[in-house]
């Protein structure tokens, strides 16, 4: 134990909680406001069915190491090769969509290619304006066609925002750039994959994601507070105190970096910024229901007129997400975070026939999330960047998907946790944000 660190951690979602796992040498305590751990990476059981509440979750990563750590926490996985599919006029077309042209009609194809044929020479020969937000990179990348087909209405879908409104740096590393060869051999009609990376993935053999929490909170010695909500902290003589009571050397915040600002007697100073940034909210819809779905994994839905993005068929990750002969399928609304939740299923069980999909619902279920998808509007850089500043100066770490406010996955998450503990010598916290 190094007694001279004494840490707080805001948040036992698998941010916190895999921080407090390799914190071992440490003295942390964690604190969680709600009254069970895992933030959004809970797995609900009704009547036999069990849903990932949080939205559909695999694992997977690009960094092999990683992702057999976290595999050996969860335990016993099943190991898949994606089958996910877009929503296409009906039909259901292999994802990502520009490797999955070579399903559409030979009149579609060739529409498709001889636009992204003079959209690749006009871009070599200099002649198109470079990108300065979303939408202007998918034209600029994809062309016209491959945009206004799908990218354009799904992200929009997905964002409920003009996509201009949304900066390069939300491209950077997470969507990448087809391969000519990719898309020219699917507008002729030779299947290839895209996002290699994803190609394969994991998922827990029996539990729901969450038995990645289970596994992690299995291997932690430090105390676990729940329904303990932070909601003060301040720095006096060099130490952090939560809640007026709770004495830290150093705090580290999981909760959404406006509300933990907001937590210091003189937030107001930085009000202005905090109301700059943006992001989605959002409503998972979970249906047990009695009969064959397709063998999907998932699938998404661009589609005006069906109110989800995504939906995801559960008990093809793990056949005991459900009872035999059931289907287990969950949807995701993405909601701007001023617009009001409310009860969907109808609308969602309206979007599930017009895409051909008809069977008995046997359960249930609804739930919400204020914080889900950050979104990287053009102020992003510089508000984050003095935010987590704020934090850091009264000692306060900013960490996690919400915490450092980025678009972490559960790998990232786990890499950052790594990062954090590396970072930490007797003297303090390196910190170079
Ligand atoms: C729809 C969706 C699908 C996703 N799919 C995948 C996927 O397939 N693969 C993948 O790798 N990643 C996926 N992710 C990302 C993954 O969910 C995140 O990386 C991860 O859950 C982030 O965990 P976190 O602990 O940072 O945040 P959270 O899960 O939000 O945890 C934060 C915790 O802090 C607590 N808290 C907040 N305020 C306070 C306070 N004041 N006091 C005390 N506690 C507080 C909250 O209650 C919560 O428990 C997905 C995300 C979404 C939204």
């Amino acid at each position: 134990m190094n007694n001279f660190m004494k840490i707080g951690i805001i948040g036992a979602g698998l941010s916190g909680l895999s921080l407090a796992f390799m914190l071992k040498e440490y003295d942390v305590d964690v604190f969680e406001a709600s009254d069970r751990v895992g933030g959004l990476l809970k797995s609900e059981s009704i009547d036999g069915y069990t849903f990932d509440i949080g939205g559909s979750h695999i694992l997977f990563s690009k960094d092999r190491k990683v992702l057999d750590e976290m595999l050996r926490v969860v335990g016993s996985v099943l190991k898949h090769r994606r089958r996910t599919y877009i929503h296409y006029k009906g039909n259901f077309i292999k994802y990502p969509f520009e490797n999955g042209i070579y399903m559409l009609s030979k009149e579609e194809r060739f529409e498709i290619l001889i636009d992204f044929f003079k959209n690749v020479l006009k871009r070599e020969r200099g002649e198109l304006k470079k990108p300065s937000n979303l939408l202007e990179w998918f034209y600029y990348v994809f062309g016209r066609a491959i945009t206004e087909k799908y990218l354009k209405p799904y992200n929009e879908k997905l964002w409920k925002r003009d996509l201009r409104e949304i900066s390069l740096e939300w491209v950077d590393n997470r969507i990448p750039n087809p391969p000519i060869e990719d898309v020219f051999k699917s507008c002729v009609g030779i299947p290839t994959e895209g996002y290699k990376h994803q190609l394969t993935f994991y998922y827990p053999l029996k539990g729901g994601i969450e038995m990645l929490i289970r596994g992690i909170l299995r291997r932690i010695e430090h105390p676990i507070w729940t329904e303990r909500r932070i909601e003060s902290v301040s720095l006096e003589d060099g130490k952090v105190i939560l809640n007026g009571e709770h004495e830290f050397d150093l705090v580290v915040s999981t909760a959404p970096i406006d509300l933990t600002v907001r937590l210091f007697k003189d937030w107001k100073d930085v009000e202005g910024l905090i109301d700059l940034l943006d992001y989605n909210s959002l409503t998972v819809v979970g249906l047990g229901v009695r009969g064959k779905t397709p063998n999907f994994h998932w699938v998404y839905v661009p589609d005006e007129d069906i109110v989800f993005h995504r939906v995801a068929f559960l008990h093809n990750y793990s056949p005991n997400m459900c009872p035999e002969n059931r289907s287990n399928i969950i949807v995701e609304i993405s909601r701007r975070p001023d617009e009001k939740s409310k009860n969907l299923i109808e609308d969602v069980l309206d979007g599930l026939r017009r895409m051909g999909f008809d069977f008995d619902v046997e359960v249930c279920g609804i739930w919400n999330w204020d914080y889900a998808y950050i979104v990287y509007n053009h102020s992003y850089r510089d508000v984050t960047n003095v935010l987590r500043k704020f934090l850091i100066e009264r000692k306060v770490i900013p960490f996690g998907r919400f915490g450092f406010w980025e678009y972490l996955n559960m790998d990232a998450v786990w890499k950052s946790a790594k990062d954090f503990v590396w970072r930490l010598t007797d003297e303090g916290y390196r910190c170079n944000t």
